[in-house]
């Protein structure tokens, strides 16, 4: 059996601690490797060797940072098929979304080759007789990055790129579900020029990241995952005077108007509501048309695209539209909630429960599903499925379905398919969630801009990426800065204005 281990100091080395989790084939059911969790111990050599590392590296001039990013984006390209094959293995995704998986975090290191522009400081000169001020970023030390299940190459880039090439060392701890890739872009990395130790990745549970969350060298986390926990490492981060930013689940609502398109409506919900098998923090998991026509008319376009879709093992290729779930809990849960939202009064349209693949019936596979006439008080509604079900909550009018979007305690994107100009823009203007799609259903920011939910869905400071991330990843330090020539001025005691 395949044994994974960690990344330290440039070299993958094996765990010490003599526990382990297994990793899934989710199409199989079959284990087919397992990964060392590391002790406290072994976090702290990671972390003790990555604040050596990380002086020399903050040391290094910007654009010699930038360039080890330009490297590395050029590695992950030349990568691209065997990246996509290893997220797919892990994770069970198809391959083509596995691509994009890696492409989407390729985006963010592709934003950190110009990183040098985005730590620039700020400067004020004569801002007083013979007194200049300047602003400069630093980067924070040693941070750590914490990482989900549900999207193996991208989040940890998009942890990495801002983190590295803003001057700092990481620590990242990838889910212990699929941390092949992760093992692979350091070593991707290191060809690229990153001196050893300024990236280690440790292999862990929660004793781990509780270690991280208590270890005195960590200035920063970076966490990505459910609300429970983010809420969990929020808090603690914090109260060890960590700057800390944890972004959690989700329950992404999209409202359909009754002068919308419907067939791009319905493409649109099929796609974010089934692809990856609705293990995405930004898929569509609640449909909310307008009018009891718009929703018959919508249920109507919606259940011939779902029985066409194809379940299966992303080793089936370009036949497959999407995989199975990461766990057989996850498979158990999905299912008991389907279950539960039939017993609680919703109309099951379509159901998932019973798909069988042939070759594959110990694999983790949920059938696609919709319900229609669910209501809010139901358990399918009030909690993220995180698989292929989709839930039509009718309402009859915008101000209604609004307020619905908005009394959700989740706040990370949401949608609106409608061809009226007014109602869009009231829409975005005034809905209390982080990302916005209009006429588009999974609206994440392009790596330009910053990621980011409200709500439950976000605790902390500052989006994931983008002109943010550098500011997570550097602190600020001013400098007030008197040159004597030409000044007569004798002590003074006052606490007084520059002039
Ligand atoms: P998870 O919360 O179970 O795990 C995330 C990380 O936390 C993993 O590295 C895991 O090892 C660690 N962890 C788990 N339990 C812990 C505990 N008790 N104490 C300390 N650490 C713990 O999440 P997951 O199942 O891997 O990922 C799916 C979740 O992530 C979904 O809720 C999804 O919406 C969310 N997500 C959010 C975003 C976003 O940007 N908002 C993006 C992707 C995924």
């Amino acid at each position: 059996m395949q044994e994974i281990g960690h990344w330290i100091n440039g070299k993958r080395v094996a765990g010490m601690s003599g526990r382990y989790a297994d990793i899934y084939n989710p199409a199989t059911g079959e284990v087919q490797a397992r990964v060392a969790l590391a002790t406290l111990a072994e976090l702290d050599h990671a972390i003790q060797e990555a604040a050596k590392a990380q002086v020399g590296w903050a040391a290094t001039n910007p654009q010699r940072r930038a360039r080890v990013m330009m490297a590395f984006g050029q590695l992950i390209n030349q990568n691209m098929d065997k990246l996509a094959e290893m997220v797919a293995r892990e994770h069970g995704k198809t391959i083509p979304d596995a691509k994009g998986d890696v492409q989407r975090g390729l985006e963010v290191i592709e934003v950190c080759m110009g990183a040098p522009a985005m730590l620039k400081g700020e400067m004020m000169d004569s801002a007083g007789p013979g007194i200049d001020l300047y602003a400069m970023r630093q980067p924070l030390g040693v941070v750590a990055g914490i990482t989900p299940f549900n999207f193996p190459a991208m989040i940890p880039l998009w942890k990495i790129g801002p983190a590295l090439s803003s001057g700092n060392a990481m620590i990242l701890k990838p889910s212990e579900r699929v941390p092949s890739t992760s093992l692979f872009l350091a070593e991707l990395l290191q060809q690229a020029g990153l001196p050893d130790g300024v990236l280690q990745v440790v292999n862990g549970d929660k004793e781990v990241v509780d270690g991280i969350l208590d270890h005195p060298v960590i200035q920063g986390v970076g966490f990505v995952g459910s609300t429970p926990i983010a809420q969990y490492i929020y808090g603690r981060a914090a109260t060890n005077g960590k700057r800390a930013q944890c972004f959690g689940g989700a329950k992404n609502h999209m409202i359909i108007m009754p002068d919308a398109d419907l067939d791009k409506a319905a493409d649109a919900l099929v796609g974010a509501g089934y692809g990856a098998a609705g293990e995405r923090c930004m898929a569509v998991s609640v449909a909310v048309p307008v009018g009891d026509r718009t929703a018959d008319a919508l249920i109507e376009r919606l259940i011939p695209r779902i029985e066409k879709l194809k379940v299966g093992p992303y080793t089936a290729g370009h036949d497959v539209d999407f995989g199975p779930l990461i766990t057989a809990q996850a498979q158990e849960r999905v299912k008991g909630l389907i279950t539960s939202g039939v017993e609680q009064g919703a109309k099951l349209v379509v159901d998932g429960r019973g798909l069988k693949i042939q070759g594959y019936e110990k694999g983790f596979f949920v059938g696609p599903t919709l319900f229609d006439h669910v209501t809010p008080e139901m358990e399918i509604y009030r909690q993220e499925i995180f698989g292929p079900v989709l839930s039509t909550v009718r309402r009859q009018s915008y101000e209604d379905a609004l307020k619905l979007v908005m009394d959700n305690e989740y706040g990370n994107g949401t949608a609106i398919f409608t061809a009226d100009g007014d109602t869009a823009r009231d829409f975005a203007s005034r809905v209390n969630v982080g990302m916005v799609g209009i006429n588009f259903p999974i609206p994440v920011p392009l790596s330009y801009f910053s990621f980011g939910g409200w709500k439950k869905s976000a605790f902390g400071d500052l989006n994931q990426y983008g002109p943010d991330a550098f500011r997570f990843y550097t602190r600020t330090k001013t400098v007030t800065a008197r040159w004597f020539s030409g000044i007569k001025e004798g002590a003074s005691l006052n606490f007084k204005a520059l002039d």
